[in-house]
């Protein structure tokens, strides 16, 4: 069976009508062997524009349906998702190139936030708060805000959908979806999903969901339409800069899940076996290709030889290659041939500020079409120089020796961006050190485990270059809705606040 074939199977079984996914003149290629395995269809201009506006007019009458209602539509679509996981998760396989397994546990994901959504639909409260007037009361109240555009990156191309969409729906908006234009498929499928749900629930609005296949222009379009309050975009610190002041321009919110730059602390106190494990997941997994993706590893000199000498091989029998053809693969391919481009570039920009370089060669060159697999490169750096103190989204791992601690935690911190981070230390006082104020001043600080890998439950985002926006668990709903703050009176006097007073005859 071509991989064309395969992706038609899936997308029937996922019940996506034929028409979306072979008439369009945007060909999709998979990264696994460089196929065209699909042809979509673009957005236009008129056709967006028209699109926010049955997005606005479905804002009107999902804003007034109780949020606990509006939570049972994300319970079905969790048990469309439940379903779908083998299907959809394959279908992200080839889309983005994933492991099987990575492509499962991105569904998972999915279905994970709905859950976590269908209990917030209940949960949605503000405060009530003391007033200093007599007979007064203050309260906070949440309220739906307005269709939420939501801007995707190839690397996640289901999961940071329904981290936004999920919240989103259950908040009382409609959600208005960009996914990237190298992972188009997942999100018609998604897209057909979450129709099915919503046709199993009497009365839900049309449009709630609407797709917007396209490239940076049609992301544009939902970064410039008034009617669209919040965008939540994730991708490149360098889409950031262009999407962040547009959105300000006009005053609209953003929620900006940006580029990573992670790092990892390697005590001597460390458990040496769990660690390399860790480290190889965060750095090798997915290729490189996750924003959490460990780049930077500070190890302590005393264990640096024995640690980098373990860590080499490991990346010498990391198995690579097309997980469709080989059950035991680990590592997928590169996303296109830019990514492998920029890779080479860092490596010998790297080599110039005195890196030694293992690995980070291309493999398998006879795959037809063209497709990207490269040998994971770990790049020994006298100082974090050049290319070390940028994202290169490609299993690039540059590691540092380091004698203190405080020194460390300068460099570790050093660098534009402020994603994730880690420490690896059985020593409370490095550990909690790593955790406080003083310590890592990234959006997720992890102890004992890599930068990479995050649960829903907890808020998800970073600092400074990344964006500071936040997704997924904890108090992330609030992005998604509007706080009204109310004063009441049940009094007959009138007191003014501050002592301030207005007397009139
Ligand atoms: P990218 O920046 O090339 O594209 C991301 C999305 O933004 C795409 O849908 C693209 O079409 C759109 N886009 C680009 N320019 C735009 C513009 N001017 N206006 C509107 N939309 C625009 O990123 P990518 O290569 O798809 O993904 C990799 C990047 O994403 C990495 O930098 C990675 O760190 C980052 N990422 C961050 C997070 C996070 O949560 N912080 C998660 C995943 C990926």
């Amino acid at each position: 069976m071509t991989l064309a074939n395969d992706v038609d199977s899936l997308l029937q079984n996922l019940g996506v009508p034929s028409d979306r996914y072979t008439q369009g003149s945007r060909a999709v290629r998979s990264p696994l062997t460089g196929e065209t395995i699909a042809s979509v269809q673009d957005a236009t201009a008129g056709s967006a524009t028209e699109a926010i506006s049955r997005a606005q007019n479905a804002f009107l009458a999902w804003r007034t349906v109780p949020a606990p209602q509006r939570g049972e539509l994300v319970r079905v679509l969790g048990n469309e998702l439940r379903d779908a996981k083998t299907a959809l998760g394959r279908l992200v396989t080839i889309e983005a190139g994933k492991i099987l397994s990575e492509g499962q546990g991105e569904v998972q994901e999915m279905i994970d936030i709905c859950d976590f959504a269908v209990g917030l639909s209940r949960q949605l409260y503000g405060l009530t708060i003391a007033s200093e007037r007599p007979n007064h009361r203050m309260m906070e109240q949440w309220h739906p805000l307005g269709p939420v555009g939501v801007i995707t990156s190839f690397n996640f191309p289901v999961a940071v959908w329904a981290w936004n969409a999920a919240l989103a729906l259950v908040c009382g908006n409609p959600v208005i979806w960009k996914p990237s234009e190298k992972t188009p498929l997942t999100a018609i499928a998604v897209q057909a999903l979450f129709e099915r749900a919503a046709a199993k629930i009497n009365g839900i609005p049309a449009d709630l969901s609407t797709l917007l296949i396209g490239g940076r222009d049609v992301g544009e379009l939902l970064v410039d339409d008034p009617r669209v309050p919040l965008v939540s975009a994730t991708g490149s610190t360098a889409m950031g800069r262009m999407v962040g002041p547009r959105l300000a321009r006009r005053f609209a919110r953003s929620i900006l899940e940006l580029g990573g730059n992670n790092a990892s602390i390697v005590c001597p106190s460390a458990n040496l076996d769990l660690a390399v494990r860790a480290i190889a997941f965060a750095a090798i997994g997915t290729a490189g290709q996750r924003c959490t993706s460990l780049r930077r590893l500070f190890v302590h000199h005393s264990v640096y030889d024995a640690f980098v000498g373990r860590l080499k091989q490991v990346y010498a029998s990391v198995r690579i290659g097309n997980p469709l053809a080989k059950d035991d693969v680990l590592v997928g391919p590169l996303i296109d041939e830019t990514a492998f481009l920029k890779m080479q570039e860092a490596l010998a920009e790297a080599r110039t500020f005195g890196a030694e370089v293992f690995g980070g060669a291309r493999i398998d060159e006879k795959q037809k079409p063209v497709a990207y697999y490269v040998t994971p490169a770990l790049a020994e750096m006298p100082a974090q120089t050049g290319p070390v103190r940028r994202e290169t989204f490609a299993p690039i791992l540059y590691v540092m020796k380091y004698s203190e601690l405080d020194k460390a935690l300068a460099l570790h911190n050093d660098v534009p961006q402020g994603l994730s981070s880690s420490i690896f230390s059985t020593d409370m006082h490095e550990v909690e050190k790593f955790l406080s104020v003083m310590g890592s001043d990234c959006g997720i600080a992890n102890v004992n485990i890599g930068p990479s890998g995050a649960e829903i439950g907890g808020a998800f985002g970073g600092e400074k270059e990344t964006g500071g926006g936040r997704e997924a668990g904890s108090d992330a709903w609030k992005a998604y809705m509007r706080r009204v703050t109310s004063t009441i009176n049940f009094g007959h006097d009138l007191p003014l606040a501050q002592g301030v007073r207005f007397d009139i005859d």
